[in-house]
């Protein structure tokens, strides 16, 4: 038992790309795309969530300038990874497969994400 939760920690159960939702903090329940993961601050960015707004001067190169919103990164533990069998936030397991290699399952409706 010991041993695999070591291997559990090392495999990341949210990956760029994932569709997760929000469970903590101002925007609670919002779903989105993982844009970037901050693996060392274990934080990461997802999208349309926890903008950041910077404002920019007009320059050669931007000529609208103004504000620009920006993803910021958040804690990945306030994040949940939605199942794309059953589409509800999913408390993740992993599995080994008969070729080696492990996958993140949902350990509501036992499928592989
Ligand atoms: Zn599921």
């Amino acid at each position: 038992m010991a041993l695999r939760k070591s291997c559990a920690r090392k495999m990341d159960k949210i990956r760029v790309g994932d569709t997760v939702q929000v469970i903590k903090g101002k925007d609670r329940g919002k779903k989105g795309k993982v844009l970037r993961i901050n693996a060392q601050a274990g934080r990461a960015s997802v999208e349309g969530i926890n903008l950041l707004k910077h404002f920019r001067r007009r320059s050669q190169q931007d000529q609208q300038g103004g504000v620009v919103s920006v993803e910021g990164l958040m804690n990945k533990a306030n994040l949940m990874l939605v199942c794309k069998n059953c589409s509800r936030p999913a408390r993740v397991g992993f599995k080994l497969l008969q070729d080696g290699t492990k996958s993140r399952i949902c350990k509501s409706c036992k499928e592989v994400i």
